[in-house]
């Protein structure tokens, strides 16, 4: 770790208790962070590095068979900062190793299916990180609020999403859930912004306000969501946005360690490197084969080095929030 750091694993800090009261939450809370934005900015950097080989293993576990994937899934109400997060984890890593899917409203297609079709298709191969920006959970969300299926068919849902994600836990792929909330004063400010800022203008849609005269009962039902779907195999991670140096760090910290914890090493080739190399150096001129030898030699102190800094990263990742955090935290609260 840097010279700033988590002061609290921000996961168990983030998960939202039983009792969870939504409308107490502060909002511009830092849960487990105290070192405040330039440090967090500079620690997503460092972070960025890792999980950038960290994806990158995870891609070459993919391609040699190995069936894990993540799935990131970001919810949050209209300015939440969700476009900001899926950029910036995007912006992080390999574009080639992302799936991204945003969801709006159902295709006629989208709809002639069950709500979970489309998300079935969108769900990350193999090797990927998938990034769902909105998702399975708006069908539970402006579903329910603005009454577009009866109680009896939404309610009914939460008991199927816990299953289907329970499948794709089981199929090997990761799934970090991320809320990002936002309080109603701030989600006020940066829509006056799109309105204000001609750079902006372009995002601005009137039905935003009415969405926003519906506060509470979006509270609501995120509420529900996170009583009826944070389980263990794909618990919740309730963020506050209102700072989104501080979304963004939190994010970039779930993503990281839920890769971590995949314990990724470099794929076990199916082929014998000594017969391999005999076979390509026969093809090979003396000039050309003295070339790779030298490349070799100059190249592998540093690949040795990179490695053992890797391992160094990730073990210091593991413990992440030092001893006084470890699992110690209390779930969302964010006291
Ligand atoms: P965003 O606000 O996420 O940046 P946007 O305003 O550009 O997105 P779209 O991405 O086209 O709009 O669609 C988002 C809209 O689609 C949201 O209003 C969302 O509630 C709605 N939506 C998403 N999934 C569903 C669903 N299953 N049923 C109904 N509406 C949905």
């Amino acid at each position: 770790m840097g010279a700033a750091g988590w002061h609290q694993d921000p996961r168990p800090l983030l998960r939202p208790a039983p009792d969870l009261d939504l409308a107490a939450l502060d909002r511009g809370a830092t849960p487990g962070w105290d070192a405040g934005k330039d440090a967090a900015e500079e620690y997503v950097v460092e972070r960025g590095r890792l999980l950038s080989e960290l994806q990158e293993r995870l891609f070459a576990d993919g391609r040699t068979g190995g069936r894990r994937a993540v799935l990131l899934v970001v919810q949050g109400l209209d300015t939440a900062g969700k476009g900001g997060i899926v950029r910036h984890v995007i912006g992080m890593v390999d574009p080639q190793g992302v799936a991204l899917r945003a969801f709006g409203v159902p295709t006629a297609e989208e709809r002639r299916h069950h709500y979970l079709w489309r998300v079935r298709r969108a769900l990350p191969g193999p090797g990927l990180i998938g990034v769902f920006d909105r998702s399975h959970y708006e069908d539970v969300l402006v579903a329910r609020v603005e009454g577009l299926v009866k109680e009896w068919v939404w309610s009914r849902r939460y008991a199927e999403i816990n299953r289907f994600e329970r499948e794709i836990v089981d199929g090997g792929t990761t799934v970090v859930k991320v809320a990002l909330l936002v309080s109603r004063d701030e989600q006020g400010v940066r829509l006056m912004e799109r309105l204000d800022r001609p750079d902006k203008r372009w995002k601005w849609n009137p039905g935003d306000v009415d969405t926003r005269a519906k506060w509470d009962a979006y509270q609501q039902a995120y509420a529900d969501v996170f009583t009826h779907t944070s389980t263990d195999a794909a618990p919740w991670h309730v963020v506050p946005a209102d700072k989104k140096w501080y979304a963004r760090l939190a994010v970039t910290e779930l993503l990281t360690q839920a890769l971590v914890d995949l314990d990724l090493d470099w794929p076990r080739p199916s082929w014998r490197l000594e017969t391999q190399k005999h076979r390509l150096a026969a093809t090979m001129s003396a000039g050309a084969l003295a070339t790779a030898e030298r490349k070799a030699a100059e190249k592998l102190p540093e690949v040795a080095r990179a490695e053992a800094e890797f391992d160094e990263a990730v073990a210091a990742a593991a413990d992440v929030g030092g001893d006084d955090g470890g699992g110690s935290g209390r779930p969302a609260g964010w006291a």
